[in-house]
Protein backbone atom coordinates (compact mmCIF):
# COMPACT_ATOMS: atom_id res chain seq x y z
CA UNK A 1 0.00 0.00 0.00
CA UNK A 2 1.39 3.54 -0.91
CA UNK A 3 2.22 5.52 2.46
CA UNK A 4 2.95 8.92 2.12
CA UNK A 5 4.55 10.58 5.33
CA UNK A 6 3.56 13.60 6.85
CA UNK A 7 6.48 15.69 6.86
CA UNK A 8 7.27 17.47 10.66
CA UNK A 9 3.72 15.42 12.46
CA UNK A 10 4.42 14.45 15.39
CA UNK A 11 2.25 11.43 16.93
CA UNK A 12 -0.15 12.28 19.59
CA UNK A 13 0.31 9.07 21.46
CA UNK A 14 4.61 8.83 21.51
CA UNK A 15 5.16 12.15 20.25
CA UNK A 16 7.59 10.82 17.61
CA UNK A 17 8.04 13.15 14.31
CA UNK A 18 7.58 11.77 11.08
CA UNK A 19 6.15 8.72 11.61
CA UNK A 20 2.48 9.33 10.83
CA UNK A 21 2.22 8.09 7.77
CA UNK A 22 -1.21 8.64 5.85
CA UNK A 23 -2.63 5.26 3.75
CA UNK A 24 -6.48 5.53 1.75
CA UNK A 25 -8.17 2.22 2.36
CA UNK A 26 -11.66 1.90 0.73
CA UNK A 27 -12.17 5.33 0.58
CA UNK A 28 -10.99 6.01 4.04
CA UNK A 29 -8.11 7.94 4.36
CA UNK A 30 -6.33 6.78 8.03
CA UNK A 31 -2.77 8.36 9.36
CA UNK A 32 -1.04 5.44 11.55
CA UNK A 33 2.24 5.49 13.45
CA UNK A 34 4.70 3.75 12.68
CA UNK A 35 6.75 4.46 15.28
CA UNK A 36 4.22 3.26 18.22
CA UNK A 37 0.84 1.63 15.58
CA UNK A 38 -1.55 4.21 16.75
CA UNK A 39 -4.27 4.86 13.99
CA UNK A 40 -6.66 7.60 13.22
CA UNK A 41 -9.15 7.26 11.17
CA UNK A 42 -10.01 10.61 10.56
CA UNK A 43 -6.87 12.77 10.67
CA UNK A 44 -6.59 16.04 12.48
CA UNK A 45 -7.79 19.08 10.98
CA UNK A 46 -4.24 20.37 10.83
CA UNK A 47 -3.00 17.69 9.45
CA UNK A 48 -5.32 18.04 6.76
CA UNK A 49 -4.29 20.92 5.51
CA UNK A 50 -0.81 20.57 5.16
CA UNK A 51 -1.05 17.25 3.50
CA UNK A 52 -3.92 18.31 1.22
CA UNK A 53 -2.89 21.42 -1.03
CA UNK A 54 -0.40 19.46 -2.51
CA UNK A 55 -0.92 16.28 -1.81
CA UNK A 56 2.83 15.47 -1.46
CA UNK A 57 4.81 14.98 2.04
CA UNK A 58 7.92 17.83 1.47
CA UNK A 59 7.52 20.23 3.51
CA UNK A 60 4.70 22.03 5.93
CA UNK A 61 3.40 25.58 5.55
CA UNK A 62 1.93 26.61 8.64
CA UNK A 63 0.05 29.72 7.66
CA UNK A 64 -1.05 30.88 11.38
ZN1 LIG B 1 3.27 6.99 17.72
Amino acid sequence: MKKRFIAGAVCPKCKAMDTMALTKENGVEKVTCVSCGEQMTQPETHVEKEVRPTEQVIGIFKQE
